[in-house]
């Protein structure tokens, strides 16, 4: 890099940070931003006596935005020097060993969110002021009283600063940007931006709303007398600050290696989002004769996690079409990897999606690959367009069975029943777990079983024989015996399964076990109003129903007579128990399999359900149980074991 490159290569970093820190509105990911800052900072290290004053190495965050009183820290706000791998952090221990040897290490999760410094005199809370640039924030002393995880009020009467990140949870994330898509504004690219963004809010009902979470890291100003850090954060717990979901405390490289490796495996199971781990050196009085740069301390360190967010270009929209006919286009992305995983592929959802994004063949893109789910696009980088890129045009034919979709805005259907994509995706959804739960069904052999003309409904799944398995290619002996017994298991499954292998729109497992458990085979006499007397159907979805069956009632009767699913047995009201009318969540490993529990659970009365709110009345955890637990505890939902439970469970049977 020249004298000239570098120049350019500040200002860049410069206007990155304004959208990142100002306008929260990010122009790039963090792993290109990082990339050119290690670029800047290896010139400087080379040519100390052209260092910029404007060079963000030479100061923290950004300019303050406007609209806010502007207020000081007692004691400055810093940043965090960042190390990406084991040599990183072996140079940087070696770095650290030379200023003492005599130190261990505090390691805690390094919160991806916006930082806060939070002043308390006489025990009360008296200011809240974003890091900004380190000695000078804005004051937000209204909207971080919002703020739950916030006291008002500690047991601890000497001034002090406590400081620490402000977060959202990534389910709050999806509903905040569920929101804002529903009300045409432009969703928030991560829950990063989403926390910083509702933080700094003029009207203090807004970031009420937006269930933000603090989580503290540290103290400035303070007259705490611990030695080690690890007990200064305790005590600052105890005052009624939400403790972090790990923290250690570590002597070497091993250790500290081996903490980063299970929060890195583990970073997906958190509420919150991590971006790496911080190491701290544990000794206070140490960390007083290391000190600071003019940045960041000499005795802590960010060992960040592999990048989750990548740059791409988007080569092509394809479309799939679903049993229902609904047409949903996927986003065909230069490959890149992410994390280990090559991604090819991003969701994009519906129609709407590409028009409000504005998502452009030739785009670049920011994709977010986050735990097992589809890749998805969140940010068009607009800047970048050189005219190369072309607008998609909503389809108007299918690509399957190219006859006229029906435009329902968000959504394209394909209304040909015979559509071979429809017809394949409705036979592996009437073999897939929550139906019929056939083996051996996957999507390639229901694929080539329609290709070869020998299925084409569900009905001729059961005419099924040996030898006309086996003169398909790819059909060996003992495969074709497997699929065949599967489809002769099948037979006699419960009713609902029945139901919802029909795969009627509107109606899925919970419908299906309701319209089981109220009607069993008579639910295809039942009458509108009887249907919608049962709990959890309304209107549209009888509607649906009924449709269905009057269009479909020769092949459901015939289909019942092959299949002959069990009537359900009436079940005997529950007798009193602690888990009557209670909902429960299973979350974690547990010695027994999940749906047994719930099955035990459920003849004792108890409503499982998937997802921990405000309604669970107990979340039971196993082993390794991730997010679900976090939230059951951020929400003070009673929290079992197994054992627990199982005890409940034997008090209730004597
Ligand atoms: P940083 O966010 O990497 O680290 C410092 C901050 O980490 C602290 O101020 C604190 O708020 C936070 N933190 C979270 N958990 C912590 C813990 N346990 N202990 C101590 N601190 C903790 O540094 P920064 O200076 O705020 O920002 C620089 C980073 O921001 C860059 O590395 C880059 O990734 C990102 N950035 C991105 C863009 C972009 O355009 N994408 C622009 C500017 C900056």
């Amino acid at each position: 890099m020249n004298h000239e490159a570098y120049e350019k290569a500040v200002e860049q970093l410069n206007l990155y940070s304004h959208h990142y820190y100002v306008l929260d509105d990010p122009l790039t990911t963090d792993e290109v931003y990082d990339k050119l800052y290690h670029e800047v900072v290896a010139y400087e290290e080379k040519n100390t006596q052209k260092i910029l004053q404007s060079s963000p190495t030479q100061r923290v965050g950004d300019s303050i935005s406007e609209g806010f009183i502007k207020a000081s820290h007692l004691s400055r706000m810093w940043s965090l020097e960042d190390i990406f791998d084991a040599d990183g952090l072996r140079a940087w221990l070696t770095k650290t060993y030379k200023l003492d040897k005599n130190i261990s290490f505090y390691c805690e999760p390094k919160f991806d969110g916006a930082s806060l410094n939070l002043i308390y005199e006489n025990g009360l809370l008296m200011q809240g002021i974003t890091r900004g640039d380190g000695t000078v924030g804005e004051l937000i002393t209204q909207n971080v009283k919002t703020i739950r995880s916030i006291p008002l009020s500690i047991a601890h009467k000497e001034r002090i600063e406590i400081r620490g990140e402000v977060v959202i949870f990534k389910d709050e994330f999806e509903k905040i940007n569920a929101r804002r898509e529903e009300e045409g504004e432009a969703p928030f690219a991560n829950p990063r931006n989403a926390a910083a963004g509702s933080l700094r809010q003029l009207d203090s009902s807004i970031t009420a709303a937006r269930n933000l979470v603090f989580l503290p890291y540290g103290v400035g100003e303070n007259a705490l007398e611990h030695k080690l850090l690890s007990e200064k954060m305790e005590y600052i717990y105890s005052l009624g600050f939400k403790k972090p979901p790990e923290r250690s405390t570590c002597q070497d490289f091993d250790s500290i290696e081996a903490v980063y490796e299970v929060m890195k495996k583990d970073r997906e199971r958190y509420s919150m989002m991590l971006d790496g781990m911080v190491i701290k050196v544990n000794e206070i009085a140490s960390q007083i004769d290391m000190g600071y740069t003019v940045k960041v301390p000499r005795f802590a360190v960010a060992y960040k996690f592999p990048a989750v967010e990548k740059i791409t270009t988007v080569k092509e929209i394809v479309l799939q079409v679903g049993r229902t006919g609904a047409v949903t286009p996927v986003a065909i992305v230069e490959p890149t990897d992410i994390d280990g995983v090559i991604v090819e592929r991003a969701t994009l959802h519906n129609f709407d999606e590409i028009e409000r994004k504005d998502i452009r063949l030739n785009d670049r893109v920011i994709i977010l690959r986050s735990g097992d789910v589809i890749p998805k696009i969140i940010k068009v980088l607009t800047h970048e367009r050189n005219g190369s890129e072309v607008i998609y045009e909503r389809p108007t034919l299918c690509p399957v069975c190219s006859s006229e979709l029906l435009d329902e805005g968000v959504l394209l259907k394909c209304q040909n029943l015979q559509c071979d994509a429809r017809v394949v995706n409705s036979i592996y959804y009437f073999a897939s777990k929550p139906c019929l739960n056939i083996d051996g069904l996957g999507d390639k052999i229901v694929e080539a079983l329609y290709t070869s003309g020998l299925v084409r409904s569900v009905i001729d799944l059961f005419d099924l024989t040996l030898d006309k398995l086996l003169a398909l290619e790819g059909f060996k002996e003992k495969k074709s015996q497997n699929l065949l017994n599967s489809l002769q298991n099948a037979k006699g499954c419960d009713y609902w399964r029945f139901i919802n292998a029909l795969g009627i729109e509107h109606i899925g497992e919970v419908a299906s076990k309701t319209l089981s458990a109220n009607f069993g085979s008579r639910f295809l006499d039942a009458s509108k109003e009887e249907i919608i007397s049962c709990e959890g159907i309304g209107e549209e979805m009888a509607e649906s129903l009924l449709e269905f069956i009057r269009v479909n009632r020769e092949t459901i009767l015939k289909l019942q007579e092959i299949l002959e699913p069990l009537e359900p047995i009436q079940k005997e009201e529950a007798r009193e128990n602690q888990f009557k009318t209670k909902t429960v969540v299973l979350t974690g490993t547990m010695s027994e399999s999940r749906p047994a529990i719930k099955e035990k659970l459920e003849a004792l009365g108890a409503k499982v359900s998937g997802s921990v709110s405000k309604k669970t009345d107990y979340l039971i955890y196993g082993e390794d149980a991730g997010s679900k637990y976090d939230k059951a505890i951020s929400l003070g939902v009673e929290c079992l074991t197994e054992s627990d439970m199982n005890k409940m469970i034997e008090e209730s049977a004597s």
